[in-house]
């Protein structure tokens, strides 16, 4: 008999409301479901209507339920396990993603935790596997099928353009829209969730439609990874080769994962200069430029470099608001100018969670059938506000403060005490005192091994300048901004 019965779990439900108040509540405590029949002695089972809702409140709530559970129980502690509910009535194909008028909130949340789901991990299938127009060599043909599913949303349309990214959305559409291989390896880099499976989703798709004879292969690594790895051991290393060979245009996401993996990497890098000798084109993303790449063999990377490199850059502000924008608009939805400055102020990293915190607000906003305002935009996403603060590094105080002053970096660890640097000096460590958890000595440490009644005196100096020269409380202010938005 579990411990744990359904009457608790109201008792939970009741809890949690009061803790986490109307809005967390109803947007991620309420779509949980108790699962008696799983229950046992040691852990209760709860059921979350998507894998995003599910991802999410065990990512951010797990806390907060197993202690409404031992209050419930009378103090004794207990796990929780999640999982996704066995879909009852699925919503509408991953494309209709977009809420649809007159659903039940719960039928929200799962339509909307698809959509955010379906976008950061592009997956649904929308297309066939691979463009394969041309019959593959029967043998390979299996282990072609193997690719990716392409999300359909992801064209170069949908792509929003700014300083950041429009020399990579050129390149990419540039050698999607050619018919030769004229850059070759093509290799896309940059951080989590700037766009570079966006964009090369959207190559393939291009490249599907306009050159429908081009046999086209996206595929993860990891994929590839589990591909060479099943070859080696079902000895079918020859199909397997021939299989990635027979294609006109192979697409590899994320080649990082295949660093550090030699014998898989040797085979990769075979792959790589046979496709390129005969002139097939090659197309790549990693998180980071061939020079960084850690456990990356000398003559893989100076392959790799032999074609186009190309930095998807973090949006800045602009771009950011850009994107908003267009999501806005694509999904009919009124965003408020203010809402939408914070939010891109806000969450400045990374597209992807540009996106999620986006898509949480437009969710509440119709689960509670409001308008977005300010204030629940603030109280919704506070989370992700309090972890954007944390973020910024002492590093970055200085190179932003330096650059602002136009003076040289290294004048924050000198030192030199004319005015023209040791002011600006004071503002990066007032700023890193104010933007950061560090202590007065860690940040006299930074600057050039300071005493830590130097930064109080600086820190202090700022402060008080702050309230009597306007022209320095607004520099001040201004770089702060730079700071938390970049
Ligand atoms: P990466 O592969 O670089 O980690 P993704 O391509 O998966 O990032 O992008 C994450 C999400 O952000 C996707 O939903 C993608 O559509 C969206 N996105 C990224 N950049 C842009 C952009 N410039 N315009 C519109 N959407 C974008
Ligand atoms: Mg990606």
């Amino acid at each position: 008999m579990p411990t744990f019965t359904n009457s608790h779990w109201q008792a939970v439900q009741k809890g949690l409301k009061d803790k986490l108040g109307d809005v967390v509540y109803e947007s991620w405590m309420q779509p949980l479901t108790f699962c008696e029949s799983k229950t046992t002695d040691d852990a209760v089972t709860v059921q979350a209507p998507t894998r995003f809702v599910k991802d999410w409140v065990q990512r951010n709530y797990t806390t907060a339920i197993q202690e409404t559970i031992a209050e419930a129980l009378g103090g004794a502690p207990m796990a929780v396990t999640f999982e996704v509910a066995a879909p009852a009535a699925q919503p509408a194909a991953p494309e209709a993603a977009t809420p649809s008028q007159g659903s039940t909130p719960n039928e929200m949340v799962q339509q909307v935790g698809q959509a955010i789901q379906s976008s950061s991990a592009p997956k649904p299938a929308v297309t066939p596997l691979t463009g394969t127009q041309s019959k593959a060599p029967e043998k390979s043909a299996g282990l072609l099928d193997a690719g990716n599913p392409l999300d359909t949303r992801f064209t170069f349309d949908n792509f929003v353009t700014g300083k950041s990214n429009e020399f990579a959305y050129a390149a990419a559409k540039r050698i999607a829209e050619s018919e030769d291989a004229a850059y070759n390896p093509f290799l896309l880099y940059g951080g989590v969730g700037l766009g570079k499976t966006h964009l090369m989703h959207a190559m393939a798709l291009h490249i599907r439609e306009h050159q429908p004879k081009r046999r086209v292969l996206y595929i993860s690594s990891e994929k590839f990874v589990y591909q060479f790895i099943r070859s080696l051991r079902d000895k079918k290393t020859m199909d397997f080769k021939e299989a990635f060979r027979s294609v006109d245009v192979l697409m590899i996401d994320d080649i990082q994962f295949i660093a550090g993996k030699e014998a898989t990497q040797e085979e990769f890098f075979h792959t790589l200069n046979a496709l390129i000798d005969m002139r097939k084109q090659v197309i790549l993303t990693a998180d980071k430029s061939p020079h960084e790449m850690d456990n990356v063999e000398d003559r893989l990377r100076s392959r790799l470099g032999w074609g186009l490199t190309t930095e998807i850059h973090k949006p800045d502000l602009e771009t950011r608001l850009a994107i908003l924008d267009s999501k806005a608009a694509e999904m009919n939805i009124e965003l408020p100018k203010d809402v939408a400055m914070v939010l891109a102020d806000k969450v400045s990293s990374n597209v992807r969670e540009l996106e999620g915190a986006f898509n949480r607000l437009v969710a509440h906003a119709d689960l509670i059938g409001c308008p977005i305002t300010l204030d629940t935009a603030q109280s919704l996403l506070k989370d992700i506000f309090q972890a954007s603060n944390r973020l910024i590094t002492l590093d970055e105080i200085q190179v932003k403060v330096a650059d602002y002053y136009r003076i040289k970096l290294h004048e924050m660890h000198t030192a030199r005490r004319s005015r023209d640097v040791a002011r600006p000096r004071q503002v990066a460590m007032y700023l890193s005192k104010r933007l950061t958890q560090k202590s007065f000595p860690d940040i006299g440490k930074a600057f050039g091994g300071r005493d830590h009644t130097t930064v109080m005196h600086g820190v202090k100096a700022i402060e008080k300048l702050m309230q009597t020269d306007k022209q320095m409380a607004d520099d001040v202010q201004l770089i702060e901004k730079m700071l938390t938005s970049s």
